[in-house]
């Protein structure tokens, strides 16, 4: 697509967006009356305006039937709320591209990440190893670690973690590749990001799947598992047709469920007839046979049996209204637009010798964000940015990021970021 730095030129593409009155259904924040350039659903996308009704409905029915709410099919679903999941399983199918046997929302991220291990990650004498992407996200470290711990090993000799080859920090697929080869015979497991949080590179997920299932074609099976917190309502996934064996994910960013949203797992079919071990709770007991309260745990089918513990209704309310909307929109149309908007963005950014852009110049190896490392002045910039109304993150020690979202951001709130930039750079021309 050719670009111009003009506003005419960013309002007639909006004009022309398909996917524009999707906007209409958020609430975006405003400053001083005017609306926020909102580049922040990355972190926490905006809240839909059916929000508060989705909730409401779910207030009246605990109001009105109490007890009996998880009985009785509600207004909203014509689900009670004991099935309540159900009325997610659609939609969060056809955005991660699995069968709905093989999703179920539930708890948050971590937590999904502990159980999924406790399931997927069985180190025996031969074969211990972890094999994770160097600087993932804390919180996934922290799992990793623990549970090798649990197990009784050493995390400094269990975890292997792949490098960036050189500053920029970015991954080659080809190094996973290759890591894969050299460590096939110690590995127990494959654990790792679809889209780096930091630099916002999207890995070539389908590829370094088959790479682990041809490893594992004379040998014993090597899971891998991907942590999709910052591509899930991104970009498309087919993790069912990519023979991915596990995933979870947050809602609270690109999915806009709120703070704190529920999570999801994924677990392929081709384990759900296996009795794979896990540490088990009475909501992801057969539901049929859940209130018999016997012991001996027997897993309901698919991805439920990793449920736990009651779900919180309140918060899958907010879950089952956004996903209706990222569903609606479609992946294949939001991912279009998204890859014009950051396209955008970065033509907006190239004069800026001040910036450089962290995230692979390749649209298909990026989703909506941007990570701009500014080491000269950059939280001067961020602040500047927060001042003229632009909502970005910042990330010590010089990155800042960016994430037009296709959902609710326009092409001129993009053009607005480079009028802002101007006015700072002339600014400090002027100051100097
Ligand atoms: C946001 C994020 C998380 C958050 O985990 P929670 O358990 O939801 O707090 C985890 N991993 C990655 C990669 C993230 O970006």
């Amino acid at each position: 697509m050719m670009y111009e730095n003009s506003l005419d030129f960013a309002r007639q593409l909006d004009a022309d967006d398909p996917l524009r009155p999707f906007r209409d259904r958020f609430h975006i924040p405003e400053q001083g009356g005017k609306p926020l350039v909102y580049l922040c659903g990355n972190s926490l996308g905006l809240q839909p305006k059916t929000a508060r009704e989705a909730l409401e409905q779910e207030l009246d029915t605990w109001q009105n039937l109490g007890v009996e709410g998880w009985f009785h099919p509600s207004e909203s679903t014509g689900q009670p709320w004991l099935s309540y999941h159900e009325s997610c399983k659609a939609d969060l199918a056809q955005i991660v591209g699995a069968e709905p046997s093989e999703v179920c929302p539930m708890n948050a991220l971590t937590v999904n990440l502990h159980l999924l291990l406790a399931s997927f990650y069985h180190p025996t004498e031969k074969r211990t190893k972890i094999l994770t992407i160097k600087g993932d996200f804390p919180s996934d470290q922290y799992a990793l670690e623990t549970h090798v711990r649990h197990r009784g090993l050493n995390p400094a000799d269990t975890i292997i973690e792949i490098g960036p080859r050189s500053i920029d920090g970015l991954i080659h697929v080809t190094d996973i590749q290759h890591a894969l080869a050299e460590h096939a015979d110690e590995l127990a497991l494959v654990w790792m990001s679809g889209l780096n949080y930091y630099t916002g590179q999207l890995y070539n997920m389908a590829a370094i799947t088959d790479t682990v299932r041809q490893h594992c074609r004379f040998r014993e099976d090597i899971p891998i598992g991907f942590d999709l917190a910052h591509a899930i309502g991104n970009v498309p996934l087919r993790l069912h047709d990519w023979g991915v064996d596990f995933a979870t994910w947050c809602s609270y960013k690109y999915l806009n469920g709120g703070p704190g949203a529920v999570s999801g797992v994924f677990v392929h079919e081709k384990h759900h007839d296996q009795l794979l071990p896990r540490l088990a709770g009475w909501w992801g007991y057969r539901e049929d046979e859940r209130f018999a309260m016997t012991p001996g745990f027997v897993p309901a089918p698919g991805a439920d049996g990793w449920q736990v513990s009651t779900p919180n209704i309140l918060a899958m309310a907010l879950h089952r209204i956004s996903l209706r909307i990222t569903a609606e929109a479609d992946m294949t149309a939001l991912r279009q637009k998204s890859q014009q908007l950051t396209g955008f963005l970065v033509y907006i950014l190239a004069p800026f010798t001040d910036i450089q852009l962290l995230t692979p110049d390749d649209p298909n190896q990026r989703g909506c964000q941007l990570s701009l490392l500014v080491r000269k002045n950059g939280k001067a910039l961020f602040q500047h940015l927060t001042e003229q109304g632009i909502i970005g993150d910042w990330r010590e020690p010089d990155c800042i990021r960016l994430a037009p979202t296709p959902l609710y951001n326009t092409f001129e709130d993009v053009w607005r970021v480079g009028e802002a930039l101007t006015q700072f750079y002339r600014m400090g021309k002027e100051g100097a």
